[in-house]
């Protein structure tokens, strides 16, 4: 088996191949990059695409996750830029989640034409997500495990007022990408767990926030995210749980993969 990557740009400079292929799924091309990290098969995908031209509610979500299982992953690591909402967090800085709260407005799901409810107690990978965290401390990467992200719809970041509803819920870190992409992850399947960068104060936290500083904070950080991924990969790839996460592979195998998609 293989292990899926997913996220920005810089986190493909560390694959022994740079070669994009493409994949038909019944939701719409996908490219991927088939290499090697650390003697481990990894599939990587840019969650955008290759030159970033899907915004966050435009992602071909269902056709990544899809490409993944197609092409023999089972489990994924992705990462994703945030804003940071909890107070003691600063750019640069990681949180591996382990809870979201939905704000977007996407119904989007495998099981469009079959009732199926997945389960999502535990949305992310409670093994893989140990293991990064144990990496990370390892090495000396300021990383945090456990925590909220709210998923916004986007493209606009949030008003000062959304940012101050979502700390008093609890929340941790915003960011607009993550749901559907993990609840997907779960109705295939599929270990899935998240590496979230924060690359700013959420709105009213700090002056205001810009693209700009979100690309150049991750391009910081994206040296600890691949130093993170290259020394938990071939633990990630050995690993053999029977948790939640896989709790529904069968269902999507035989209606998803092998019915009319
Ligand atoms: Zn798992």
């Amino acid at each position: 088996m293989a292990v899926g990557l997913i996220g920005g740009s810089g986190l493909e400079e560390f694959l022994e191949s740079s070669v994009y292929r493409s994949l038909d799924t019944p939701y719409g091309p996908v490219k991927y990059i088939d290499s090697e990290v650390s003697g481990v098969r990894v599939i990587f995908i840019p969650r955008h695409g290759p030159g970033h031209e899907h915004p966050p509610h435009r992602v071909n979500y269902r056709g990544n996750i899809y490409a993944f299982r197609l092409l023999g992953v089972d489990k994924v690591i992705a990462t994703s830029a945030v804003g940071g909402i909890d107070e003691s967090l600063h750019p640069g800085m990681m949180v591996i989640v382990d809870q979201f709260i939905d704000f977007t407005k996407r119904f989007i799901t495998f099981y469009d034409r079959h009732v199926v409810h997945v389960d999502v107690s535990r949305p992310y990978c409670p093994a893989i997500n140990r293991i990064l965290y144990r990496v990370g401390r390892g090495l000396g990467v300021r990383v945090r495990l456990g925590g909220i992200y709210v998923c916004t719809e986007g493209p606009r970041f949030e008003t000062p007022a959304e940012i101050n509803m979502f700390r008093l819920m609890g929340a941790t870190v915003v960011g607009m990408t993550n749901v559907p992409e993990v609840v997907l992850a779960r109705e295939a399947g599929l270990h899935y767990s998240l590496i979230s960068i924060v690359t700013n104060y959420a709105a009213g936290m700090q002056e205001r926030v810009s693209a700009e500083e979100v690309v150049q904070v991750m391009e910081g950080a994206a040296e600890g995210v691949r130093k993170i991924i290259e020394s938990a990969l071939p633990e990630v790839e050995s690993g053999d749980w029977a948790d939640d996460c896989i709790a529904f592979r069968d269902e999507f195998d035989r209606l998803i993969l092998g019915g009319v998609g």
